[in-house]
């Protein structure tokens, strides 16, 4: 569970990242106003019938934060805490995100503010398509590409890419990204964010000389980020000692059996009462000290009043924003190696985009050639971060920011100022 605080508004957190590496870049003024807000912002109602016979009015977003670099692409978010500033902040990390592995989009969020562990399946399909229907003015393989985040999964976008083609009078699979295979999904799609968090933190451990084979791992957050991180160290020989999700947080020091967790996790729907591990608080799961701390869960789960408390060596930011502007300041002053969210986990962007490269090509890949492919962008991007880091002394979310945000202003000089 988090101890999130509710005051640090993620959006003034995405807004303070930029200007700290806009000035690190010294970066005009025109060029500022020009990358720095979102393009377009669209809300929505969203009406469904209910299971029970009446009508419930959800309310909706999508903000694409920019396109100067190709189409906006992000993920779409169901969770009870969606509000646009969340949403606008989650589409301007994705623009330099898709910068940082330097692939050719632009950055782009959706949600809705629901609660979808209360809904049936029924009326999260009717929620689903009600709001592809909405934002259709906006989505489109050449315009922008949502692809599931928290709470949306394959099937979300199977509803999604339906509902599209359906009204354009055939099937469009390229709308979306993180579709079941079945539908032009990508083999290697699922494990993504996971797995290109794994290879930042190889590379993270070879440039701290700190072995990965036995080191200790905290997990906050056991989703498709999370789990598949945590999974990808337990078979590299890392010890996970504590893993949690919304419902609670699990304990073994001698390290949980993490394949025999994500079996108990699926049929209970939950990692807590996980045989063999001790309940602990979720302010103790980020106190704990360890080598690897991988926050998968929420923004601003690390904030001023717990981050002096977090003893690990490395945090590895599966998930969005997880530490706030004050706690980063914290962090680096006790020595704590941070790997951004917007390299960390780019895995996830990354083979979303070979996912509509082979949709735009109706050809498909096989699964180690996109292995190998996100081991190499992951791998460069690392690299060109850490160069960055060393280079100009600044922590590795400057640098990250400075990559991003140098790539997308290079492209708004060359394209001008329309009309
Ligand atoms: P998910 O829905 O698959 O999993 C979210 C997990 O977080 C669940 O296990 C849930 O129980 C847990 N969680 C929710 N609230 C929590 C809390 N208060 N304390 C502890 N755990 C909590 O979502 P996901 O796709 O794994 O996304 C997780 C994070 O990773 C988000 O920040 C998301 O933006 C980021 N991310 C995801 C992708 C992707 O491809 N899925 C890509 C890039 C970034």
């Amino acid at each position: 569970m988090l101890t999130t605080r509710v005051a640090d508004n993620a959006y003034d957190v995405a807004l303070e990242n930029f200007d700290t590496a806009a000035n690190a870049l010294g970066l005009d003024n025109d060029t500022r106003e020009m990358i720095k807000y979102p393009e377009r912002i669209l809300m929505v109602t969203v009406p469904v019938r209910m299971d029970d016979g009446h009508i419930h009015r959800f309310e909706g977003f999508r903000v694409q934060h920019s396109t100067v670099r190709g189409p906006a692409k992000g993920g779409i978010r169901f969770h009870p805490q969606v509000t646009l500033d969340e949403v606008k902040a989650l589409a301007t990390w994705m623009t330099w995100k898709c910068a940082v592995v330097n692939i050719p989009f632009g950055g782009a969020k959706g949600g809705i503010t629901c609660d979808p562990k209360s809904m049936s399946p029924t009326e999260l399909e009717h929620m689903t398509r009600r709001y592809t229907a909405a934002i259709l003015p906006l989505i489109g393989p050449e315009q922008d590409i949502p692809a599931p985040d928290v709470y949306t999964n394959p099937q979300t976008m199977a509803w999604i890419m339906d509902t599209y083609s359906m009204t354009k009078g055939y099937s469009i699979p390229g709308v979306v990204t993180g579709k079941p295979l079945s539908l032009g999904g990508s083999l290697g799609r699922n494990e993504a964010t996971g797995r290109g968090a794994f290879y930042t933190l190889e590379h993270a451990c070879e440039h701290l000389k700190l072995p990965m084979k036995g080191a200790t791992v905290v997990v906050q957050g056991f989703g498709n980020a999370g789990s598949i991180a945590a999974e990808l160290l337990h078979k590299a020989g890392a010890k996970v000692i504590a893993v949690s999700d919304s419902t609670g947080c699990v304990f073994n020091k001698n390290g949980l059996k993490i394949p025999e967790l994500i079996r108990h996790k699926v049929s209970s729907g939950r990692v807590a009462e996980f045989a063999g591990s001790e309940a602990i608080s979720a302010a103790e799961l980020l106190a704990m000290a360890c080598d690897i701390l991988v926050p998968a869960a929420l923004e601003n789960a690390i904030h001023s009043d717990n981050a002096a408390a977090v003893r690990a060596k490395i945090i590895a930011e599966a998930a969005n924003g997880p530490i706030t502007p004050a706690a980063d300041r914290i962090l680096e002053a006790n020595g704590i190696f941070v790997i951004p969210d917007i390299l960390c986990n780019a895995g996830g962007v990354t083979v979303s985009y070979f996912e509509w490269v082979q949709d735009e090509q109706h050809l498909f890949w096989e699964a180690q050639d996109i292995y190998n492919r996100l081991e190499r962008v992951m791998k460069n991007s690392f690299a060109d971060v850490l160069k960055i880091h060393l280079d100009h002394k600044v922590p590795m979310r400057v640098a990250a920011n400075m990559l991003g945000i140098g790539r997308v202003a290079e492209a708004m000089k060359l394209r001008g100022v329309y009309p």
